[in-house]
């Protein structure tokens, strides 16, 4: 039996071609690993390892202040902070590129507009969808948020467990890293940041 997903079924299924140099160099990895790249089960894994990481890696390929180009200055006399908690992401660690999996609080005090609520996850997914290490990522949509939203502070709180510690090395299932990043009010203020971390649950 056959299920070989040969190069004319990719391009009829729409899915993108690997070349051949990126699917060697998985070959090569398996064959590391101790497995053997050329038996029956492993024949389609380098091209499917490709697309998957040319998805994990989605981020490289836009600019996260695009979402924060439309704002609404109607909110209704609203000047409270305005917060999207337990956002799930997923991103890889420069360091193995082993899954890093959490969820994020993130946070601001709008000046006068404020953004779709759903923007606030796609920047996070924007930056988390490269190769990371998770005080860049907090730091990197902490700044972004700052930079184009402009609003009179920023808060992000990102929780997350690590393949890499998980899974391999010192083997801590169940471990989390937690970290954080103000900018604005919630860093001057004490209690502008206790209020935030509160919201949040910390
Ligand atoms: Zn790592």
């Amino acid at each position: 039996m056959s299920s070989l997903v040969g190069p004319d079924e990719d391009v009829a299924q729409g899915k993108p071609t690997v070349p051949d140099h990126v699917q060697d160099a998985v070959r090569t990895l398996i064959q590391w690993a101790g497995d053997d790249p050329s038996r029956e089960g492993l024949l389609d894994t380098p091209a499917r390892v490709a697309r998957a990481w040319k998805e994990y890696c989605q981020g490289y390929d836009e600019d996260p202040a695009i979402h924060l180009r439309r704002v609404f200055e109607e909110v209704g006399g609203y000047d409270e902070i305005v917060l999207l908690k337990d956002i799930p992401f997923q991103s890889h660690c420069e360091h193995h590129m082993a899954p890093i999996i959490g969820k994020a609080a993130i946070a601001y005090l709008p000046t006068d507009h404020v953004v779709g609520i759903s923007k606030l996850a796609r920047v996070l997914h924007g930056f988390a969808r490269r190769l990371q290490v998770q005080e860049r990522l907090t730091a990197e949509v902490t700044q972004c948020i700052w930079d184009h939203l402009k609003p009179q502070g920023v808060a992000v709180v990102i929780e997350a467990s690590h393949a890499c510690m998980t899974a391999r090395g010192v083997r801590t299932p169940g471990v989390s890293m937690v970290t954080s990043e103000m900018r604005g009010v919630f860093r001057d203020d004490e209690r502008s940041r206790k209020e935030v971390l509160s919201l949040m649950g910390y």
